[in-house]
């Protein structure tokens, strides 16, 4: 079987690369081991605003339009939708907080991503909020287990879907690339934090943090939005919410442990005793495919034209693939140069040694 791409993961990063090149008319093969998939555990939250200092994500005037027309896209086809606006309510959990977000709301680039500040403690449902909140404007999820069911069965509609664990050994590389019966113009790794091992590209400075999720079934009233309190709150059905996420860089297994269940329950339970009460019915582990400078991996081996990686979206991959797949298709296809700033050239003088 002839193809022009060999696509290596069928997570967030996968899936929306092999729709870009689909899409400017190539033909792709997507091959994924049906297990530890992060994308599949995410809950895909878009939040433009992150960290104690309220810092705006880079570019996210670019990416989050992309990112929306991108899933609408892809809910005209599936005829389904899968990106949800939901706004959030960001708890101060102190002075500092507070004081950050104060002197933000004075910056007008911040301005479409923030809304109204309660500086007291007003009676939010639920939950205690001393040092005060504010609404953030532009926030949202995706639904990635749909999307990413949604696409499986359409590459396997068009017989460009394997389910298989990809030995590195049994990649023949020439002019073309060969494996299994597959020949291929090009071979993209798009494998999450398990680019680790890949021989081609293990040289890349990856640094990948797990995360624990609970779902939990509650009683309590809570508004339709999603709570930010150092960690977040998703309502997503009828007395329903998830919490996470943990974020631990020394273990990294997808088992789930008593510790992250523990940490979870321990911060819910210090804003609203009431939630840290819940039931729980799920519990799920999961591993970012972080990078050091917090930008993706994106390029072709220094030495092997025909083999190439896309990776590291670390914990905003909902936001960043839209954008960068349809950079990356560009790239392959036309040799648009990419952004510097995603690409592993970057590395390559400090930590490619041949
Ligand atoms: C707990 C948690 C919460 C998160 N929350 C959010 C969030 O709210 N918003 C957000 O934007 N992001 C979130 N993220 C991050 C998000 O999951 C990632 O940015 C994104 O999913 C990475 O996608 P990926 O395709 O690179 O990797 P993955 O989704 O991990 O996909 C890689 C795929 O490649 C396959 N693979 C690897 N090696 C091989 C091989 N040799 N052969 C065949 N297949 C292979 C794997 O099995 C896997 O299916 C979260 C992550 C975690 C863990």
């Amino acid at each position: 079987m002839e193809t022009d791409f060999l696509i290596i993961g069928q997570g967030l990063a996968g899936s929306l690369l092999a729709w870009a090149l689909i899409q400017r008319g190539c033909k792709v093969v997507v091959v994924d081991t049906g297990k530890e998939n992060a994308s599949l555990v995410a809950v895909g939250i878009i939040n433009p605003i992150t960290g104690m200092r309220f810092a705006k994500t880079a570019d996210v005037e670019t990416l989050l339009p992309t990112a929306q027309n991108y899933y609408n896209q892809l809910s005209a086809y599936f005829g389904q939708q899968f990106y949800f606006d939901k706004p959030m309510l960001r708890i101060f959990r102190d002075q500092t907080e507070l004081a950050h977000c104060k002197k933000r709301q004075h910056q007008a680039d911040y301005a479409p991503y923030l809304g109204k500040l309660y500086t007291l403690d007003q009676s939010m449902t639920g939950f205690s909020t001393p040092f005060g909140f504010i609404e953030q404007r532009q926030t949202g999820n995706l639904l990635t287990v749909p999307l990413l069911t949604h696409m499986k069965q359409f590459f396997i509609e068009r017989h460009s879907y394997r389910q298989d664990v990809v030995d590195y050994k049994a990649i023949q590389l020439g002019s073309i690339v060969h494996w299994q019966d597959i020949t291929a113009k090009q071979v993209v790794f798009c494998e999450g934090y398990q680019a680790s091992q890949n021989p081609w590209f293990s040289w890349l400075p990856f640094q990948p943090a797990k995360g624990e999720i609970l779902t939990l079934e509650h009683q309590v009233e809570l508004p339709d939005m999603i709570l930010n309190y150092g960690n977040w709150l998703l309502p997503f059905e009828s007395g329903k919410v998830r919490i996470g996420a943990t974020f631990d860089r020394e273990n990294i297994n997808t088992q789930v442990s008593e510790q992250g269940k523990q940490t979870l329950l321990k911060t819910l339970k210090s804003y609203s005793p009431g939630m840290a009460q819940s039931r729980i019915v799920d519990h799920q582990a999961g591993i970012r495919p972080c990078t050091p400078d917090r930008l993706p991996f994106m390029g072709k081996h220094p030495r092997i034209n025909q083999i190439a990686i896309f990776n590291g979206f670390g914990a905003k991959g909902s936001l960043q693939i839209p954008w960068y797949a349809q950079r990356f298709a560009d790239y392959l296809l036309n040799h648009n140069p990419l952004p510097p700033s995603c690409d592993i050239q970057r590395f390559q003088t400090t930590h490619f040694t041949g």
